[in-house]
């Protein structure tokens, strides 16, 4: 399978191509080790942050080897502007997607099938079509597809939360295109969708290369509120003072809709996106902001997956994302030039309720599928058969349908024509296989809650908030704190003012009161009571009955009366 090595392409000629096509210097960190195992024709799986340049993990191989290139990316508002920055530096693209004319599509075809195209790009969907794929595979003018590459990888993970059913093709795609070297490209890294995406692809350890995801030039901080109205008031103050262009995203439409209004209000030059508007409006926002003629987005969470801007210099969070994950890539869209850039979380309590909200119907259950199946099993109430749209129609919930729809299709229970005709196959009424179905989603539902707890701890933590990330990101905290945080400003600060300036200063002052002696009993709002085994600036750090420990920002806590002597836990230490 490994035919493909490639010996004969030097360092030179990467950095000539470097320069000649691409007018770049250097490669970057990470850049350098995935280029040389692509031109090696080894399998890999390249982890970076959004902004370290993926792209050109590909497109420099692709000039410099014979066969094609076929990119296979989720995002079709992305793929012109890749053709169209690609066609600028002089190399051929073409884009197949379901957003062209048929004109359009045509024209791409037969550039395609006349070998004048070095990279093509596809959707998911586009590649699960067998006649598209035996077309590539087939071509008579134009060589071989010999580089194969999944933009936005995690897409294929269960785990990940863009999971697209019609990337799981892929599989079946890679044979029949003759084994190109395969080439994975995410920002998301975590564990579970790493160990995913390798497994689809059959990518080994050997070929998992990242730069990590620590990125020093993001400065986070959380603020939270205990009045709405001193959020809003807040937000204002933010948008006002930060300098460039920035991101406000808020959890729901109806809450975009009046900060917008608010922020237009106030003066700001602002814009609005979400899901609930029409296409055309979308893309005029989304070109609005891309140009700089907008310097403040407004937007749900609807906004955002691959946008390539690199300059945006602060990333406001007006409630609660849904989960730390989403918090990552929202938040990550920030600073994509390396320069500094502040990501800002301000919430309230109720914001956790309104997570909380959307997590309870995100799923479908048993009935749910039931339901799809038995309909599916009738008569269709037009001639034309049973669509996505008619079942929906039929049933009510078009989210929750859809989803149905992507997962029976997914587990190879639901076929779907070109035409979107649905047809249930093989055992799709065996309330088994639906109950496992089921039981998956009820898997994910916990693992979103669970993501969504996480956000919560990580708004309320008094720790290094980079720590707080790299742990989830990567499945361990580093040693060293990040400095820049407002965690860790406040532990600096703390630590200056206990430094005295000159030895003579006698420490005239008392020491700062510590408000939460060790062993002191303590309520937390939401876990109940606790005691405290540590307190600094850096935050209060309990243990709770059940022996689990967790460090809070002090204004997270009540005091509670000491409890008689008797009872004093374990770790209480004398009183003095
Ligand atoms: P992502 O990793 O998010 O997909 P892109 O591939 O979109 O990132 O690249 C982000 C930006 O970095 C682009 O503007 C690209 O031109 C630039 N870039 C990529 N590699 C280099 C390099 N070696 N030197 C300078 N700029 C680079
Ligand atoms: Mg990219």
């Amino acid at each position: 399978m490994k035919g493909r090595a490639r010996p004969g392409v030097s360092h030179a000629q990467i950095r000539g191509a470097l320069g000649r096509v691409f007018g770049l210097r250097e490669l970057r960190e990470g850049q350098e080790a995935v280029i040389s195992r692509v031109l090696a024709g080894l399998p890999t799986l390249a982890l970076m942050p959004t902004g370290a340049g993926k792209s050109l993990c590909y497109q420099l191989p692709a000039v410099l080897i014979a066969g094609r290139t076929l990119v296979i990316s989720p995002l079709i508002a992305l793929m012109k502007d890749q053709c169209d920055a690609l066609a600028e530096v002089g190399i051929e693209a073409v884009a197949l997607h379901s957003g062209l004319s048929a004109g359009e599509a045509a024209a791409a075809r037969e550039a395609i099938g006349a070998g004048r195209v070095r990279i093509v790009f596809c959707t998911p969907e586009q590649l699960a079509n067998a006649e598209f794929v035996a077309g590539l595979a087939a071509a008579s003018n134009a060589p071989p597809i010999e580089l194969l590459v999944v933009d936005e990888a995690h897409c294929l993970s269960q785990w990940g939360f863009d999971f697209r059913p019609a990337f799981l093709e892929i599989g079946a795609a890679v044979e029949a295109l003759g084994r190109p070297t395969v080439l994975a490209l995410t920002a998301t890294a975590t564990p579970p969708v790493v160990d995913d995406i390798a497994e689809i692809l059959s990518i080994p350890r050997a070929g998992i290369v990242g730069t990590g995801s620590y990125r020093p030039n993001l400065h986070y901080r959380a603020e939270h509120f205990s009045r709405a109205d001193d959020k809003r008031a807040r937000v204002g103050e933010l948008v006002a003072a930060m300098a460039g262009t920035g991101l406000v995203y808020v959890a729901t439409v109806k809450a975009a809709e009046e900060l917008h209004a608010a922020l237009a209000s106030a003066g700001e030059s602002v814009g609005l996106y979400h899901g609930r508007l029409t296409a055309a409006k979308r893309h005029a926002a989304q070109d609005a902001f891309m140009d700089g003629g907008v310097r403040v987005m407004v937007a749900t969470n609807a906004f955002g997956l691959g946008i390539d801007k690199p300059d945006i210099r602060f990333v406001i969070h007006f409630q609660l994302p849904s989960g730390l994950d989403a918090y990552c890539q929202e938040s990550g869209r920030a600073g994509r030039d390396g320069e500094p850039a502040e990501c800002t979380l301000l919430h309230v309590e109720h914001d956790r309720a309104v997570q909380q909200f959307f997590l309870a119907g995100r799923y479908p259950q048993l009935n749910d599928f039931k339901a799809v199946v038995d309909t599916l099993g009738e008569p269709p109430s037009e001639p034309t058969g049973w669509t996505t749209g008619l079942l929906a129609e039929r049933l009510g919930q078009r989210r929750k349908v859809a989803v149905v729809v992507n997962l029976l299709r997914s587990e190879g229970l639901l076929e779907a024509d070109r035409d979107g005709r649905l047809r249930l196959r093989g055992d799709a009424s065996s309330v088994d296989r639906l109950e496992a179905l089921a039981q998956a989603c009820a898997a994910r539902s916990s693992r979103d809650r669970d993501m969504l707890e996480r956000m919560v701890a990580y708004a309320q933590s008094g720790q290094c908030r980079w720590r707080l990330l790299l742990d989830y990101l990567e499945g361990a905290a580093p040693e060293e704190a990040c400095g820049t945080c407002d965690n860790c400003l406040r532990l600096a600060a703390h630590q200056a003012q206990q430094q005295p300036a000159e030895p003579e200063a006698a420490p005239a002052q008392d020491p700062p009161a510590i408000e939460f002696p060790r062993g002191a009993r303590v309520r937390t709002r939401r876990h109940g009571p606790a005691s405290v085994v540590e307190a600094d600036a850096l935050g209060v750090t309990v243990e709770f009955a059940n022996g689990q420990r967790r460090t809070f920002l002090p204004q997270y806590l009540t005091a509670l009366p000491a409890r008689a002597s008797g009872r004093a836990m374990s770790h209480a230490p004398p009183t003095a």
